[in-house]
């Protein structure tokens, strides 16, 4: 609260731990953006509620101690971790019963595979804004669903907060990095890129046709991609308006396009503009 009474500029990073380079450009981003008198927040809180009983909560990667090193490493001036006895009043607890949807962005592709993710993410976010203040926050593109809807809940419900927007950040053969890559095996690992390939494949179609593309042969050729990586399998792909999130049936330059592929009990996600 003193940093507000100094007329500092909050910057907060909301993550669910297990820190890695993707995490650390949110950082330097919102370092950026609240200037160097400013303040940046990092909190790392794995929220029970954007899990459904049959995911992975209990089985997501933690590294506390890892993190707080890396938090210092990357100039974080202070780090949130709060329990679950401070953001629900305890696990599965009966003192709990408020939460915040957003009802129209949710509905397709994270929100159909993942019913109670979204309503989840909006709650724990609105609660980071009550509880840190923050001027201005910073989200990943890697979960581009996740920013227009926090962007969307920000409009609807006038929380004084910028939103900032970063590039998802990746490994050498263009693998989005992720917390959850921790769970590939040495099998799966190199076949995990196709996420991207199938990125690069829709987006090299699009650039290469005159006319626009219909949705269901873009997604013949990624389900065609798929079965030269067979440890994976695909749980949906999309194309949408990238501000809008409507599904486009006919793809052409500038359409977004997501897509999960199950590995094992690894989910991953990605998305690019094509
Ligand atoms: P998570 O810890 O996975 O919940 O992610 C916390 C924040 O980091 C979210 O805003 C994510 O979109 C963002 N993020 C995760 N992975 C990446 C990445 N590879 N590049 C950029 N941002 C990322």
């Amino acid at each position: 609260m003193s940093w507000r009474r100094e007329g500092r500029r909050i910057g907060l990073v909301p993550t669910m731990g297990y820190l890695h380079d993707g995490h650390l450009s949110l950082v330097r981003r919102a370092r950026k953006a609240v200037g160097s008198d400013g303040r940046v927040v990092v909190s790392i809180y794995v929220n029970p509620t954007q899990f459904s009983p049959t995911e992975d909560l209990s089985a997501y990667p933690r590294d506390l101690k890892n993190d707080l090193k890396r938090c210092r490493e990357y100039g974080a001036d202070q780090v949130f971790v709060p329990r679950d006895e401070v953001m629900y009043a305890g696990r599965e607890s009966s003192c709990y019963s408020t939460f915040v949807t957003e009802e129209q962005l949710g509905r397709s592709m994270e929100g159909k595979s993942r019913p109670v993710h979204f309503r989840g993410v909006t709650t724990v976010v609105a609660k980071l804004f009550n509880i840190v203040l923050p001027d201005i926050a910073v989200f990943g593109a890697k979960d581009w669903q996740q920013a227009a809807i926090v962007k969307r809940m920000v409009k609807d419900l006038n929380f004084p907060v910028r939103v900032i927007v970063n590039p998802t950040v990746r490994e050498k053969d263009g693998l989005a990095m992720s917390s959850r890559n921790a769970y590939l095996s040495a099998e799966e690992r190199p076949q995990a890129n196709v996420l991207w390939k199938s990125i690069k494949l829709a987006r090299e179609t699009v650039r290469d046709s005159e006319t626009a593309i219909p949705a269901s042969r873009l997604k013949r050729k990624i389900e065609a991609l798929m079965k030269s990586h067979p440890l994976g399998r695909l749980d949906y792909v999309e194309f949408f308006d990238p501000e809008t999130l409507e599904i486009s049936r006919q793809i052409k330059r500038g359409t977004h396009m997501a897509l999960a592929v199950f590995f094992n009990k690894a989910r991953l996600i990605d998305n690019g503009r094509l």
